[in-house]
C-alpha cells in the first residue's frame, strides 16, 4: 500500500531581509523574496524519503495569497506531487486558530491520507501551534518536535521526539499529524529539470466557495479569528558591551560586582 501523504506548507519572507513596518506592527512582505518556511523544507523531505522506499503520493497544502503559488511549483519541483493553495479574501488575516481549521477543512475534503507533515514553526508567525491545532481539528494524533523518523512501514512510523529533558521514541499508528525539527534531515536542491517540470504543472487553486460543506464560513480569516492582537513591539536590538580595564584589581572588582548584581554568584 502506497502512503497518501500531505505536506503543510507556508510561504513565508526570506526573513534575513524583511522589513518590519513599525507603525502598523506588521511585516512588510514587499521588502524581501517570498520562499518556503525552511522548517517545511525539512517536513517535505521527510515525506519524499518514505515515498522513495514504500512509494506513496504527496499533496503539498498551502493558506495564502496567489503569490504563494510559487512555493507550491517550488515544493513540486522539490518532489510533490500535487500543490493546493487556499486562496481567498474571506481567509486573510486568519490567526493560528482560524488558519489550522481552514487547512483541517481542506484536507476533510481531500479525503483519505495517512501522514499530515509539518513544520515545528515558520519563521515569521514563529507561534508553533498550527501543526497541533489542525490534528486536534481532525481529531487524530500528532507528535511534535520529531528530529529523526526512526523507521516507518504501511501501518506505523516510529519517530524521535525531542522535549526539554528528554527524547521519546514514539510508535505510532497513521493517520498521525508529524511536526518536524531542522535536524530531522538534510533538504535537497532540486535540479533544473525538476525545476522545468514544475514550472509547467498546475497548482490547484481553492476558495472559500471550494471548500463548501467542510467549512463554516463564520470561522475563517480575519473574522473568524478568536485571537485579537492589540499591539506587536519590536525588542531593541542588543549588542555584547565591552569594557576594558588597565588595572587588574579594579577589573576583577568590576566583574564580580556584575555577576552579583545579576545573580550569577
Ligand atoms: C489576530 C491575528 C491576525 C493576523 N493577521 C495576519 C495577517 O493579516 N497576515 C498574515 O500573514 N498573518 C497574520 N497573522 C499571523 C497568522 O496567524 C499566522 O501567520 C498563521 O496563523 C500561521 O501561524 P504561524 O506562522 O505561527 O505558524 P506555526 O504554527 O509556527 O507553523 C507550524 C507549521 O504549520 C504549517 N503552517 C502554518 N501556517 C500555514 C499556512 N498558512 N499554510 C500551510 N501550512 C501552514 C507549516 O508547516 C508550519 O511549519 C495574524 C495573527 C493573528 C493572531
Amino acid at each position: 500500500m502506497a502512503l497518501k501523504i500531505i505536506v503543510l506548507i507556508k510561504q513565508v519572507p526570506d526573513i534575513e531581509k524583511v522589513r518590519f513596518d513599525v507603525e502598523t506592527g506588521r511585516i512588510d512582505r514587499s521588502s524581501a523574496p517570498a520562499e518556503i518556511n525552511p522548517f517545511d523544507l525539512n517536513a517535505l523531505e521527510a515525506a519524499v524519503q518514505i515515498k522513495e522506499k514504500l512509494g506513496g503520493y504527496i499533496i503539498a497544502l498551502s493558506m495564502g495569497p496567489p503569490q504563494a503559488v510559487s512555493s507550491l511549483k517550488d515544493a513540486m519541483a522539490r518532489g510533490a506531487d500535487e500543490a493546493i493553495l487556499l486562496e481567498d479574501k474571506k481567509f486573510a488575516g486568519a490567526d493560528t486558530w482560524a488558519t489550522s481549521y481552514t487547512l483541517a477543512a481542506a484536507i476533510k475534503k481531500i479525503g483519505s491520507y495517512d501522514l499530515i507533515l509539518c513544520g515545528e514553526k515558520t519563521v515569521d508567525g514563529d507561534t508553533g501551534q498550527v501543526g497541533a491545532e489542525v490534528a486536534e481539528q481532525l481529531n487524530i494524533p500528532h507528535v511534535y518536535y520529531v528530529s529523526k523518523i526512526a523507521d516507518f512501514n504501511e501501518k506505523n512510523i516510529t519517530v524521535i521526539s525531542e522535549m526539554d529533558d528528554a527524547s521519546y521514541t514514539i510508535e505510532v499508528a497513521y493517520p498521525v499529524l508529524i511536526s518536524v525539527t531542522k535536524d530531522v534531515n538534510k533538504p535537497r536542491l532540486p535540479t533544473l529539470k525538476d525545476k522545468l517540470r514544475a514550472m509547467k504543472s498546475e497548482v490547484k487553486v481553492w476558495h472559500a466557495v471550494d471548500l463548501e460543506g467542510f467549512v463554516d464560513l463564520n470561522h475563517v480569516g480575519y473574522f473568524g479569528s478568536p485571537t485579537n492582537v492589540h499591539k506587536v513591539v519590536i525588542p531593541q536590538e542588543r549588542y555584547r558591551e565591552g569594557k576594558i580595564f588597565k588595572n587588574v584589581e579594579e577589573g576583577l572588582e568590576n566583574i564580580l560586582n556584575v555577576l552579583r548584581d545579576r545573580r550569577l554568584i
